[in-house]
């Protein structure tokens, strides 16, 4: 699958480490999070506390795991990687709890899916720096409590809707991360092209993250096969055409739509006349998982203003059939 949006190759985990800005002033856009983030870190190393819990959530590639790893930075301390999914028993993360070092910070990506067991551990530690233990079984079982190293978990979630409310609830600071602004991610590419040593010209820049859906890791991804055509077709420069040219056999149309979300947006005019369609429905019928669908593909679809969605399912607007180059149905709105 030559999807230029989702999924994370070996490789390409790799480029993104050396991509990744490690302090919060080489961190591009988001404005208002980073004034709260500095303002929170700078309050909390004077108070020589560890920073309240972190909930970072918006759709994928947009920086919630560079941002974790810069908080710890900020803050002088250490990071643990881990994800909802990998912390399949409740002593999993106990063990990660008890292994933790003063002040770190522990980051659960996809922490939304947290089982409710493992949840249930993580309560306590977020509260009261502490792990509740149940000794033996039956009348004989009583339970006994352990301190914690005090540490600041940063939790990363597509889908802040599905965490549980007393989850969310302990988190002191919620962030959310929106798409970036094509001069943020023009910014973003020109940072990527001179740390990877890709010659390119400002105007190249600027196409790339036009077409980039706002994303900051399709923007890296575009401009690592665009350097990949450079050398083979021209000659290792990235000019304005030459980047056009190789967006185009990427398939990636002037509003950064790929052929996903093409398919998308033609299976609703051309199967439901526009819709209203619901995500299974559309799921089966352009073959991706309805996970992918809601928490990939339409969330730029929806911030573009190409589909909407209502609570008979999802329909296509008008700019998106102009955009397709289809004749809109008559009762369309925009
Ligand atoms: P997420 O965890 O939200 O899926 P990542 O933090 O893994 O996203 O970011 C994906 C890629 O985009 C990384 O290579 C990262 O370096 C880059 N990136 C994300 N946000 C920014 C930013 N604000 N400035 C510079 N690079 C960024």
């Amino acid at each position: 699958q030559d999807r230029v949006v989702s999924g994370h190759s070996g490789a390409e985990a790799e480029t993104e480490g050396t991509l990744r800005p490690d302090r919060l002033k080489e961190y591009i856009g988001q404005e208002e999070l980073k004034e709260k983030l500095s303002i929170f870190i700078e309050a909390s190393l004077a108070r020589q506390e560890p920073l309240d819990h972190v909930l970072l959530y918006g759709p994928p590639g947009l920086g919630k795991t560079t941002l974790a790893h810069i908080i710890a930075n900020e803050l002088g301390v250490g990071i643990r990687y881990t994800s909802g999914p990998a912390i399949e028993r409740p002593g999993d993360l106990a063990s990660i709890l008890t292994n933790i070092d003063d002040r770190e910070v522990l980051f659960i990506d996809e922490i939304h899916r947290l089982s409710r067991p493992v949840e249930e551990v993580l309560y306590p530690a977020m509260e009261d720096f502490a792990l509740d233990l149940v000794l033996g079984k039956g009348p004989g079982a009583r339970s006994v409590r352990l301190d914690l190293p005090r540490f600041t978990l940063v939790g990363a979630t597509t889908r802040p809707g599905m965490l549980a409310s007393p989850l969310r609830d302990r988190f002191g600071v919620l962030l959310h991360l929106d798409f970036y602004h094509p001069e943020e991610l023009a910014h973003i590419v020109d940072r990527s092209a001179r740390v990877l040593g890709i010659p390119m010209h400002p105007d190249a820049a600027y196409e790339i993250a036009r077409r980039s859906r706002g994303t900051p890791r399709i923007a890296n991804r575009l401009l690592k096969r665009i350097r990949d055509y450079a050398q083979v077709r021209g000659d290792g420069q990235v000019s304005l055409v030459l980047a056009t040219e190789a967006l185009e056999l990427l398939a990636v149309d002037p509003m950064g739509l790929d052929q996903v979300d093409r398919r998308l947006l033609v299976s609703i005019a051309e199967r439901y006349h526009g819709g209203p369609v619901g995500l299974e429905t559309l799921s089966a019928a352009v073959g991706e998982e309805s996970g992918t669908i809601e928490e990939v593909v339409e969330p730029y679809l929806l911030q573009q203003g190409f589909l909407q969605r209502t609570p008979r399912g999802r329909i296509l607007t008008r700019r998106a059939y102009l955009h397709l180059g289809l004749p809109a149905e008559p009762e369309l709105t925009d």
